[in-house]
């Protein structure tokens, strides 16, 4: 594997392991166990002093080549893959703090990530703030002399804000914090924040790396010093691991990722354009987007737009429910990253557990609806929402 090769073929070759059949596609090793040569060796393996599988609760060779093939887009030193993204999430933030830890994070987080900063964390004697992230000095004000984390989400779920990850990182770095990016929405080919100063990448794996709506599952990448230190028991010994299946399914999604990413966001741009000029609509919201409300932030931290799009009807929840009930090819779903194009109402779905306060702090109105864009033809999906549009009152 070389480390100069671009992005597109380190998600085509990044991290194969072939066995000795020389296989083309990666093999699926579907075990929970390994056998070892004699009882020495399995003691060598136990004291770490020979490299080798234990369990596959620990690690395994699908999993190694999924991890490995992340590592490399993402610029990361090491990865371990979970069975979902909010084993994830949830590891990598408790991985790291005890009773009596801070915890910062931006409030515009994705429904789970917010319970667990919010509600699971407190159970623990780990305090958590919630700020807007879209303004550092709310992220400074918000220090504590116990705040070990810092916790985002860039561009939000569902109205697309944007959090300026160097600052952030530059703040937590003057106290010793760790900066945690859930990079879902920009994915890995838009953003790079362990490049822009961030400590700890995850991702939820079921949305744009499958892609194709078949499993669940999640990636947590950093340095080797952080892993060791904090992760790796954590991983071992509470058990989030990825099943090898899910591993091989995904290993198969990162090798279209460029491609299916760059389609989508081509639809959603182009969507995104068509939407804000017609008379239903109020408001558009896109990361790239001249009209977005952060676009210098945008151009900065971003290499594109984004697959999501969210768009604000004048007409309020009846005319959102009316725009998703009569689109043909967009399909009503909360998921998103999909090959299909999806569309979700966040104030009935997502974020219906939210007041209505914490709802309208987010920009969440009953009119709001959020597009995550497939690779259908662009055309298509146009005259979709065209179709759609016309049948609600302006
Ligand atoms: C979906 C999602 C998650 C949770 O991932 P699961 O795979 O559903 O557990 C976390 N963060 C963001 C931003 C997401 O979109």
């Amino acid at each position: 594997m070389s480390k100069t090769w671009r992005p597109a073929t380190q998600l085509v070759h990044g991290g194969t392991l072939r066995s000795q059949y020389g296989e083309t596609s990666e093999a699926i090793y579907l075990t929970q166990g390994f056998v070892y040569d004699s009882a020495e060796a399995a003691e060598a393996r136990f004291k770490g002093e020979t490299e080798g599988y234990i369990y596959a609760r620990y690690g395994s060779p699908t999993n190694d080549m999924f991890e490995k093939r992340m590592c490399a887009m993402e610029g990361a030193e090491e990865a371990r893959a979970t069975a979902s993204g909010m084993a994830a999430v949830a590891a990598a933030i408790l991985c790291q703090v005890k009773a009596g830890d801070h915890i910062v994070a931006a409030r515009a987080l994705f429904g789970s990530c917010r319970w667990v900063v919010e509600t699971l964390a407190p159970k623990y004697g780990i305090e958590c703030t919630l700020v807007d992230g879209r303004h550092l000095e709310n992220w400074e004000k918000a220090i504590r002399p116990n705040t070990k984390v810092f916790f985002l989400e860039s561009p939000t779920n569902p109205t697309l804000e944007v959090v300026d990850i160097a600052g952030v990182a530059k703040l937590a770095n003057q106290i010793g914090a760790k900066v945690v990016v859930d990079n879902v929405f920009a994915t890995p080919i838009f953003q790079k924040p362990l490049e822009l100063g961030a400590h700890i990448v995850v991702y939820s794996a079921t949305k744009h790396i499958d892609g194709q709506g078949r499993s669940l599952g999640g990636v947590i990448l950093s340095d080797k010093e952080w892993v060791t230190e904090h992760l790796q028991d954590y991983y071992r010994h509470t058990g989030p691991a990825m099943s090898p299946f899910t591993s091989w399914t995904l290993l198969k999604g990162l090798e279209t990722l460029p491609l299916r990413v760059k389609q989508q966001t081509e639809n959603a741009s182009k969507i995104a354009d068509f939407l804000a000029e017609q008379k239903q609509v109020a408001k558009v919201i896109y990361p790239g987007r001249k009209d977005h409300p952060q676009a210098d932030i945008v151009a900065r931290q971003m290499k594109g737009g984004s697959t999501l799009v969210a768009i604000e009807l004048k007409g309020g929840k009846e005319a959102a429910f009316a725009l998703q009930n009569a689109l043909e090819i967009v399909k009503i779903s909360n998921n998103l990253g999909d090959a299909k194009s999806l569309i979700t109402h966040p104030a009935t779905t997502t974020h219906k557990n939210l007041t209505d306060e914490a709802r309208a702090e987010l920009g969440i109105s009953p009119g709001t609806v959020r597009l995550s864009a497939g690779i259908e033809d662009t055309d298509d999906l146009i005259e979709d929402f065209a179709q759609a549009l016309s049948k609600i009152k302006a």
